[in-house]
């Protein structure tokens, strides 16, 4: 079995505890990921707090050629990084080759971004400039439905910014994460880009680590709820991204067969394990049936299964604590409405759950008013629009919402009524690098990709200068 290392200050640190690390799709243990403790973060922020006041004074063009160098890197590795990721998170193999190129992109685009001085004003009694420095040192904790492209999101705008980063994955996803800083550490300069493993147990000290000025979080609504508590002492920037449970609401006059296809690729893409998956589906009663027929037969033909074998579309679940979640999921679809596709969970290794769609279900569920994160979607009969509108703004979640209509012009009026950061017309679960993405309510604070994300990696500074005295 391959040691791992973590990455810190430039060095690649072996350590004698080890966390298992299991494929879900065969619940055996695939490899050992090096477990840091408090002792590594602090020589990790010291390491960063070092870097960071040397990569600050780097000009913009040096900083772009990085991110292009490290999305050149993990280009030349996508097939290990590719494998690794199949075996630690489970999805299919085309799947992760998929998440690998999207992190390339993501880095690419961010390398053509700039950070210039915004003038305000400039006469002949006074020049007031805005300029944009670095934070320091941010940390970035990450959940494991995407280890590596997650990862990248806020790896590649804190760099262009200025600032030196430290990874922390989920402790059940490291690998693809320790791979990436044995390739960072060849290319980045000492202490730049520093990677922990912990058993859950180092998060809260980075979010209340007073050498740490930003924490970039994404993962669970309660988990980002204790980072925002334990970052107010040292009063920490943060953009939180957390989770999510978003509404689609399908018009009388969609057609039913293209939308179920819309909604399908959305609501089971990873297998549920999506922040902005479609999680639940409001149907107008004049075409109820039909939509629930053709999301029935799309998920009877689906291949789930180890992502690591030909032919599989979807893979399990990733850890067993979500499995658990989701068998109770449909264990509550079953008992508040009909499973029309899916629902039987087999007895066998892996922790596989059959792609669900339950209808004649409410509001008033757990499966429906809760986040699954899993492949389990109620569909739910409406008459009145408004009404769905006010049961899909019924949440604490806001972080995605979709309309599906022939009519456009109707339906973009109505999505613009949905509480959500992004709304979608006749689409979900589409997003790109130079597309914000903002989340509001409960599931999150702040934005991601393009530059209102990059402006997040840094602190405003306002030069006012008197050209009289
Ligand atoms: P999680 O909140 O359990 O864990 C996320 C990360 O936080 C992990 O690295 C974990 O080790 C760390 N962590 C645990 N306790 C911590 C603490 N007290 N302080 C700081 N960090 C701590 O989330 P998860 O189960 O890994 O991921 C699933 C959730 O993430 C879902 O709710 C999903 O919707 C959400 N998510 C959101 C987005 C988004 O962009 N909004 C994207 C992906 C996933």
């Amino acid at each position: 079995m391959k040691e791992f290392a973590l990455l810190i200050n430039g060095a690649l640190i072996y350590k004698q505890e080890q966390l298992e690390v299991i494929n879900p799709a065969t619940e055996q243990v695939f490899a050992s990921a090096p477990r840091a403790n408090e002792d590594d973060l602090n020589q990790a922020v010291v390491a960063a707090r070092n870097a960071a006041n040397s990569w600050a004074l780097t000009d913009i063009e040096t900083r772009q050629a990085m991110l292009n160098k490290i999305a050149d890197a993990i280009h030349a590795n996508t097939e290990a990084l590719t494998h690794a990721l199949t075996s630690e998170q489970g999805k299919p193999l085309e799947a992760a080759a998929m998440e690998i190129q999207y992190a390339e992109a993501f880095i690419r685009y961010f390398a053509t971004l700039s950070l210039e001085p915004e003038v305000l004003l400039d006469d002949e009694n006074q020049r007031i400039e805005i300029s944009r420095k670095p934070l320091g040192v941010v940390a970035a904790i990450i959940p494991w439905n995407y280890p590596l492209l997650i990862a990248v999101y806020k790896l590649a705008p804190a760099l262009l910014a200025g600032n030196s980063l430290i990874i922390k994955p989920a402790p059940t996803t490291p690998i693809a994460t320790l791979m990436l800083g044995e390739i960072l550490c060849d290319i980045v300069p000492q202490g730049l880009v520093n990677v922990l493993v912990d058993q859950n147990d180092l998060g809260a000290r980075l979010s209340s680590h007073p050498g740490i000025a930003k924490i970039s979080f994404t993962g669970s609504t309660p988990t980002g709820k204790a980072v925002m508590a334990s970052a107010a002492g040292t009063l920490k920037r943060l953009t939180l991204e957390l989770g999510g449970n978003d509404a689609a609401i399908v018009l009388d006059d969609a057609d039913p067969k293209t939308t179920a296809q819309g909604v399908f690729n959305s609501a089971f893409m990873n297998s549920g394990q999506v922040c902005i998956a479609l999680k639940r589906l409001y149907v107008h009663e004049a075409i109820y049936d039909q939509v629930c027929d053709e999301l029935a037969a799309l998920t009877r033909q689906a291949i789930v299964a180890d992502g690591s074998t030909p032919g599989a579309q979807f893979g399990p679940i990733q850890n067993k604590a979500q499995y658990n979640k989701v068998c109770e999921y449909i264990a509550d679809a079953r008992n508040h409405g009909n499973i029309i596709a899916g629902g039987e969970i087999k007895e066998a290794p892996g922790y596989f759950v059959p792609l669900t769609v339950v209808k004649d279900i409410s509001d008033g569920c757990r499966v429906v008013d809760e986040e699954p994160f899993g492949p389990v979607l109620p569909v739910i009969k409406f008459s009145d629009v408004d009404d769905a509108i006010a049961l899909a703004n019924n949440s604490p979640y806001g972080l995605g919402g979709s309309v599906w209509s022939s009519d456009l012009e109707r339906a973009t009026t109505l999505a613009a009524r949905l509480e959500c950061g992004t709304a979608w017309v006749n689409q979900h679960t589409v997003f790109g690098p130079h597309i914000p993405f903002p989340a509001t309510k409960e599931s999150g604070i702040g934005v991601e990709f393009s530059r209102e994300g990059l402006l997040e990696f840094t602190s405003m500074q306002v030069i006012n200068v008197n050209k009289v005295l």
